[in-house]
């Protein structure tokens, strides 16, 4: 598990503006993943940072979709076909199985590590609604991707952007009233900018709802050693990246509001 493979990238999809889908096989990954996972991924010559893993497929194939914010992700996004990458892991709690009636809750490529589980709800048959969050159309990943796979039950997918230039114009979090109030789910999964899961946690928190959101932090060695990804007590790569809603109570001081540099220093959000 902690010793990286070298894999060569067989596919580079185009996801959104600056952000791209890399396709590549693991069978060590492949074969233990769980949803909500992460992996360690290796630029050759230059860092390693972790990656959810947005989808699992036949034959040991895998993807990451990475949106380019700083040096590495810009090189990851850069990488072609044949290209190669190194992979360790994956590592992390994931999310737990999906229950009867399911809600999915994705901002920008926060949707990345729930895509496997929404695959699987959809192999599987399970109930799963789906709400997607974005600032504009050519910036949201995954749009055309759940549609296909929603298609034709459409209405079990929803999008919001900022513009109003696909679905309906605002944030993702506006949508949470109607669909909770028109379902009763037994889980809700979150995962995108922490002010997002912030106001999914209160809203879940006020009406008592099962939730569980995948949370992101500066992770260096993703096994739980150096302590650079804590949140309260937690080390989001050992402990989660995923937690449920009774262990975001003893960090509710904190989402959304601190995070910490890459040099462990507090800061405000
Ligand atoms: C468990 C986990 C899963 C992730 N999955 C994905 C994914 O599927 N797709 C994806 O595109 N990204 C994902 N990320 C975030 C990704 O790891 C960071 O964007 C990346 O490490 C940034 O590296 P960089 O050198 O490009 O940018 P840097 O130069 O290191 O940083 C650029 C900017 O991004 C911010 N940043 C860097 N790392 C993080 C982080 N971990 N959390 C929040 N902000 C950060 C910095 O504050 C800075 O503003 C994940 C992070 C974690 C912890």
């Amino acid at each position: 598990m902690h010793t990286p493979r070298v894999c060569k990238i067989l596919k580079v999809e185009s996801e959104a503006e600056n952000i791209k889908t890399i396709y590549f096989k693991d069978r060590r990954t492949s074969s233990r993943i769980i949803p909500g996972q992460f992996i360690m991924v290796w630029i050759p010559g230059l860092d390693e940072i972790p990656m959810g893993v947005s989808h699992t497929g036949l034959n040991s194939e895998l993807a990451i979709t990475v949106e380019a914010v700083g040096e590495a992700t810009e090189k990851l996004c850069s990488l072609k076909e044949g290209d190669v990458i190194g992979v360790r892991g994956p590592y992390g709690r994931g999310f737990s199985p999906p229950g009867l009636n399911n809600l999915i809750i994705g901002g920008g490529t926060g949707m990345a590590p729930l895509m496997p589980l929404i695959e699987l709800c959809v192999r599987e048959k399970i109930n799963v609604n789906v709400l997607l969050g974005g600032r504009s159309l050519n910036k949201t990943p995954f749009i055309k991707k759940l549609r296909d796979i929603f298609n034709p039950k459409l209405e079990c997918f929803k999008v919001t952007t900022e513009d109003g230039s696909y679905g309906c114009r605002g944030f993702v979090t506006d949508l949470l009233d109607e669909i909770i109030s028109k379902n009763s789910f037994d889980r809700i999964y979150a995962c995108g900018p922490e002010l997002m899961l912030k106001k999914i946690y209160d809203y879940c928190t006020e009406k008592k709802l099962p939730l569980e959101v995948s949370l992101e932090r500066y992770i260096k060695c993703g096994i739980g050693i150096c302590g650079s990804c804590y949140i309260g007590s937690y080390r989001v790569c050992a402990d989660g990246p995923v937690f449920k809603i009774a262990e975001l109570e003893k960090i509710r001081n904190i989402l959304g509001e601190w995070t910490r540099d890459s040099s462990g220093r507090l800061i405000q959000l």
